[in-house]
């Protein structure tokens, strides 16, 4: 059985010890501390614990719970970093519990479905059942900026499944989008401003090129529709050009980031910033450009049919007593890198408010209800 009073103990540790990313904000403290913490408390649990440390200071922590035959294994996946503290109205590493929320930094991303993940394990282990699968249970560092937690975990445990506990207030979240950023280069040539005959103007080709792009996302773009994650979109982020009042600009460059749904990947946005480039081209012969797809995160979708959702699925009817609800989540997760390690993932965690916010809470009966959910879950895959 899920113990609400040893969640509660361990959700607040949690949020008491400080663990805040130092690649996104400089001078984090990182996650060792954090990731020693849990692996002692998984060590009391009677799980076998590995840390792996990924870069100095930035550690994960491994627990696993060996099963008795080699059945299906199976991942919880849940990330220990946070993002900063500064400007916070709340207290945010003094945990206070009022109106059945638990307040400070990580509460809710993703402190909650960390505790939760952790206590359905004890809860297996206290009800004495023997698995036939493996539970490995991994708390990850780094997802708030480069993911190299779970990178090092999917270079390692291959299980047969996953359940990442990100906030998805008990629903089961089966997709996400993926993103792309895109360096687009204008080139035009300099000359002095009072010889329009031989400048060409990068900022001028540059602006022909954003309401080429902005036409493509009203019309091409929006007419695209992904049954749980809407239209694909893409925005610009930066933008620099020129060097002086009196000369044409010759180079011109706009960053931009591409949201993208499942079907679409770095092929296909090279292939469309190509397409938008042409389009200028055809109307202006000078202009001249050339886009670069630097970085990109893979969208993620898994079938419901999956055995994996249909733990969740199950779990949630037997727990909840209510059908499961399936939705696609917007922000990118380390569910794609799983999924792209071969492990049919689903997302599953509680409810809250306030991600990177100011004031952060995590609503603690839907952590209970996440603990049972899990219990139940790993009692049916793994058991
Ligand atoms: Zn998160």
């Amino acid at each position: 059985m899920v113990s609400e009073k040893r969640l509660l103990e361990l959700l607040k540790d949690l949020i008491r010890i400080r663990s805040v990313n130092p690649d996104l904000v400089p001078g984090g403290n990182g996650e060792e501390e954090i990731a020693r913490f849990i692996g002692t408390y998984m060590e009391s649990m009677g799980l076998s614990v590995r840390y792996q440390e990924v870069a100095p200071g930035r550690l994960n922590a491994i627990g696993v719970l060996k099963g008795i035959d080699g059945g299906r294994s199976l991942m919880l996946n849940g990330h220990i970093d946070t993002v900063g503290v500064e400007g916070m109205s709340i207290d945010p590493l003094d945990p206070v519990l009022r109106d059945d929320r638990v307040y400070g930094r990580g509460s809710f991303d993703m402190k909650g479905g960390v505790a939760a993940m952790i206590e359905a394990v004890n809860a297996v282990v206290d009800s004495g059942i023997s698995l036939k699968g493996d539970v490995v249970v991994a708390c990850v560092c780094d997802e708030e900026y480069a993911s190299m937690g779970t990178e090092a975990v999917a270079r390692e445990y291959v299980t047969d499944a996953a359940i990442v506990t990100e906030p998805t207030a008990c629903r089961v979240c089966v997709a996400h989008k993926g993103f792309a950023w895109v360096k687009v280069e204008v080139t035009g040539k300099a000359a002095h401003g009072s010889l329009p005959s031989e400048g060409v103007d990068a900022i001028v080709g540059a602006g022909k090129f954003l309401s080429r792009l902005d036409l493509y996302a009203r019309e091409t773009l929006a007419a695209k529709e992904h049954p749980l994650l809407g239209s694909p979109s893409v925005h610009a982020s930066l933008i620099e050009g020129g060097s002086n009042l009196s000369t044409y600009p010759s180079r011109c460059i706009v960053q931009l980031e591409r949201r993208t749904v499942p079907g679409e990947s770095k092929e296909t946005v090279e292939k469309e910033m190509e397409i938008i480039i042409q389009a200028v081209r055809e109307k202006d012969p000078k202009f001249q450009a050339s886009a670069d797809v630097f970085f990109t995160r893979p969208p993620f979708e898994v079938p419901v049919e999956e055995p994996v959702v249909r733990a969740v699925s199950e779990a949630v009817g037997e727990t909840l007593g209510r059908e499961a609800e399936y939705i696609g989540s917007h922000p990118w997760l380390d569910s794609a890198i799983l999924s792209g390690a071969g492990i049919p993932t689903v997302i599953f965690g509680p409810d809250g408010y306030g991600a990177h916010g100011a004031v952060e809470y995590v609503d603690f009966p839907s952590v209970v209800d996440t603990a049972r959910v899990l219990f139940s879950a790993i009692s049916r895959f793994a058991g």
